[in-house]
């Protein structure tokens, strides 16, 4: 369903509506709505920029990007200076205005720092670069310059990826298809030049053939090429090392510190009143720290041949939305376990540990993103952890179930508790089906361990049948 529906779905009021009642008033950023047009199944996005981003409305005045009004059925839209490639600016009305309300969370958002100045977006805005393509947010680097609304430019210091604690927005001056043609769809964003609404929704008529191929930020090739992420900014000691959104007294700088890993559900419990003031927090700081005793999916060396297989996008963030329902959906069966979804981690695994008492279940976002991996293969994973802390014997010395019996009572009592009904055989056949071509051919450990890829088939299907646990699955 990746293809994006036609204008006429995407820009229209109901798609906003649809994404507060589904998603919340504060947590539709980048939410994906299914949909149909006239070309069959196809999706919208729910909102680009971040609040407080100044846009410029005229050749001497910026307002924040939140305050743009478009046109409605009584009352024209307000005006936005916008230029085509030529950068010859005029006014012209702002036809579409949309986006999240503040205190939204949006992960995987980009924060790009130059000149002075810095500016959040999601991954998939679009910015003008000197030779006059377009290039994502998460494409940039520190050796690219960006264009200035007079076509001078200004190095690019640092791009980072993180979450971020804010509202989004998004405007354009039109509501149809650009085809391809970029004039009035360019707009002074904080002192660069970037690509409006309608462009973005419409990439790739603007995008280069080998603009995909670029290394995403937030991945483990983007730091083979380009390096770890910077840390030039000062304002990120203002803000005891992370750094916080707000410029030229648009919205203050705060010392507010969010606790990195295992503890931002706590911090996101708490809500809003932590989020009055907008914050990014680095991937780096969102890492969920996996004990070295936790209970894996599978072996840490599959982990690492998995890991250089192709992934999809990390601005694609289907998968996290699917993996949030689904941890919703366990925890209503399971309450006595912490969910997380580490998103921004390249690992591909997913465990189970217990400490000071507490469960925890972790899925890592390379796992997500791998193209195996569906929905349903993330529900057995899910099932597969809590095996690990509800499958009883036999069991790894710490107590958490082996893997073989992980496997098999996730997949015969988890998922049938969880997908009543005829759910579940329609979650555990492609689960299974996803999960072969995800398992290495290797011959499993023994014992405790992991059993080959043929052996969890063939649990996983034994608990379908209601048969016993395979011999394989403790074979020594
Ligand atoms: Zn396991």
């Amino acid at each position: 369903m990746a293809r994006i529906c036609e204008e006429s779905h995407c820009h229209s009021q109901e798609v906003v509506d649809v994404c507060r009642e589904v998603y919340g008033e504060n947590n539709y950023a980048s939410k994906p709505v299914a949909s149909k047009d006239s070309q069959g199944g196809c999706k919208c996005t729910c909102s680009c920029l971040a609040f407080d981003t100044p846009v410029a409305d005229s050749p001497t005045s910026m307002r924040a990007i939140q305050e743009f009004r478009g046109r409605s059925e009584s009352e024209p839209g307000d005006f936005v200076l916008a230029a085509g490639s030529s950068l010859q600016w005029i006014q012209k009305e702002v036809l579409f205005s949309g986006g999240t309300s503040r205190g939204a969370k949006q992960p995987n958002a980009i924060l790009v720092e130059y000149g002075n100045d810095f500016i959040v977006a999601t991954a998939d805005h679009l910015f003008l670069m000197p030779d006059g393509k377009l290039k994502m947010a998460n494409r940039l680097s520190v050796r690219d310059q960006l264009v200035r609304p007079d076509g001078q430019t200004v190095q690019v210091t640092s791009v980072r990826m993180g979450d971020y604690y804010s509202g989004f927005h998004h405007i354009a001056t039109s509501k149809g298809d650009p085809k391809g043609n970029l004039d009035d769809h360019l707009l002074n964003t904080n002192g660069v030049v970037s690509a409006d609404y309608a462009v973005q929704l419409f990439s790739d008529e603007f995008l280069d053939e080998t603009h995909n191929d670029l290394p995403e930020v937030g991945t483990a090739a983007y730091e083979e090429v380009y390096g770890p992420p910077q840390k030039t900014n000062p304002h990120e000691l203002l803000a005891g090392g992370r750094i916080v959104s707000g410029r030229n007294g648009l919205s203050p700088l705060s010392p507010q510190t969010v606790s990195p890993g295992r503890t931002e559900m706590a911090f996101l419990s708490v809500g809003e009143s932590l989020t009055v003031k907008p914050i990014f927090v680095p991937a780096e700081e969102t890492r969920v720290v996996i004990p070295p005793d936790a209970c894996r999916f599978i072996s840490d060396g599959d982990a690492e041949i998995l890991k250089l297989q192709p992934k999809r996008s990390m601005a694609n963030l289907t998968p996290l939305d699917d993996a949030n329902g689904l941890a919703d959906h366990f925890h209503s069966f399971y309450p006595d376990v912490v969910y997380h979804i580490d998103w921004a981690d390249g690992t591909v695994n997913a465990f189970a540990w217990v400490e000071s008492g507490v469960r925890h279940v972790a899925l890592k976002g390379g796992l997500l993103r791998h193209p195996a991996i569906q929905l349903e293969a993330t529900a057995l994973v899910i099932a597969h952890e809590l095996g690990h802390h509800y499958g009883g014997q036999p069991t790894f010395p710490e107590g958490l179930s082996c893997e073989g019996r992980a496997d098999y009572y996730g997949a015969n009592i988890i998922m049938r508790r969880v997908w009543f009904g005829d759910f579940y055989l329609k979650m555990m056949e492609p689960a299974i089906q996803q999960l072969s071509n995800f398992f290495q051919p290797n011959p499993g450990n023994h014992g405790c361990g992991h059993p080959s890829r043929d052996c969890r088939t063939s649990i996983y299907n034994a608990a379908i049948e209601l048969r016993p646990i395979p011999a394989c699955a403790f074979a020594e």
